[in-house]
């Protein structure tokens, strides 16, 4: 089992945000790597899929300088054990990316993970991945054949992804290490149309020689690309509570995969909404406009608050440098991390903790499987 594994293994069992935030703290103290950063090296991506609610097309193009990430992995690298390079965008749209997970493996960080749609792996970051023995590629694909493909994700071209995912192996077959580095996991959303045809999700992932699967669940926000094509996909449909015959059976699919590709050794990762021991009402509440800009409740709601400790060990970084401690909530920016040093991003740090150990950030709000995803 890896170390990481074996943390989260241990994180679940504590099962408690006051005891995990003390154990968390405590490692800290002692100067353990226990934390984890997710960055963004700019604010675009290339594609426009339809469930995406990130504002990158309309915003102007900026990449984070080779100089600033450098200045910021410096800052950061003592206490991280996982990077990953993308929370939001498309890290390969930054220009020689290459360069950038040079400089992260350099700094000895144990995990150092990007997450990609593929459309622009080329020659150049198939090698450094390779050469520079990063540890995974996340590929976040949805729809298993070029029609479902295309449309799903609008922009991006079926044939040219799977083209250079074949690259990207052939280039490891031949310049293999011995862990076999980097690991290739699918990201992929749970949607009507990828359940209704299992038998391609299997294959391309036994072809593509992916490790791990993790599904997703679609969830449906007022702002994404194409909500009318989103609503079509969403497995539910508009009444979560029954489950109708077409659920059933996608549900079945989604089982039937995740066996299939156990059995051939493949570690599948699947939301709790769709496994056979799923609560009567799955988590499927009124989406708000954006996970970045959720709205207050009213003075008349009373939401249920819950305690969390994730603020104990994540990082997310934005192109500029902007630094938040929960991916979700806007009051987690504890400050620039070009502009302050560690010292006082820690102090800022712990304000928020307070905030999410008493269930006053946004946790009733919150979309973020903290459970089952945060530590993978
Ligand atoms: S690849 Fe990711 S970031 Fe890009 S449009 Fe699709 S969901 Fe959004
Ligand atoms: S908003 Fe969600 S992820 Fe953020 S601290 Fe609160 S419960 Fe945790």
């Amino acid at each position: 089992m890896s170390d990481l594994k074996m943390m989260k293994k241990i994180y679940d069992r504590l099962g408690n945000d006051f005891v995990r935030s003390k154990v968390l703290s405590s490692a800290e103290l002692f100067g353990v790597r226990k934390d984890i950063l997710r960055m963004d090296t700019n604010n675009y991506c290339n594609i426009r899929c339809i469930m995406c609610n990130r504002e990158h097309t309309s915003a102007e193009k900026h990449y984070m300088t080779l100089d600033n990430f450098t200045a910021i992995i410096d800052k950061f690298a003592p206490k991280i054990r996982n990077l990953y390079l993308s929370c939001a965008c498309e890290p390969l749209a930054t220009p020689n990316f290459a360069e950038y997970l040079k400089y992260a493996k350099s700094k000895g960080i144990p995990f150092v993970s990007f997450c990609t749609n593929a459309l622009l792996l080329n020659q150049n970051i198939i090698a450094a991945a390779v050469d520079y023995q990063i540890n995974e590629i996340i590929i976040s694909m949805n729809g298993f054949n070029r029609k479902d493909y295309n449309r799903i994700m609008s922009g991006s071209d079926y044939e040219k992804v799977c083209n250079n995912l074949k690259s990207l192996n052939k280039y490891k077959a031949i310049n293999k290490f011995a862990d076999h580095a980097p690991a290739l996991r699918l990201n992929t959303v749970l949607l009507k149309t990828n359940l209704s045809h299992p038998e391609e999700c299997i294959t391309f992932v036994l072809e593509n020689n992916i490790k791990t699967v993790q599904f997703r669940e679609l969830i449906a926000f007022q702002n994404q690309n194409n909500p009318t094509a989103v609503k079509e996909e969403l497995i539910f449909g508009s009444t979560p509570d029954s489950t109708t015959d077409t659920t059933a059976h996608l549900l079945e699919n989604a089982q039937y995969i995740a066996q299939v590709l156990r059995s051939h050794g493949i570690e599948v990762i699947l939301p709790l909404s769709v496994s056979p021991n799923r609560p009567v009402t799955p988590k499927h509440k009124p989406a708000p406009t954006s996970p970045s800009k959720p709205p207050l409740p009213s003075a008349s709601q009373s939401p249920s608050k819950h305690t969390c400790s994730v603020p104990f060990f994540s990082y997310w970084i934005d192109w500029e440098g902007n630094v938040r401690i929960c991916g979700y909530d806007e009051k987690a920016i504890i400050g620039n991390a070009l502009a302050l040093d560690f010292n006082h991003l820690k102090t800022q740090r712990k304000k928020f903790q307070k905030l999410a150990l008493s269930g006053e950030c946004s946790s009733e709000l919150c979309t973020m499987n903290i459970n089952t995803t945060i530590l993978k």
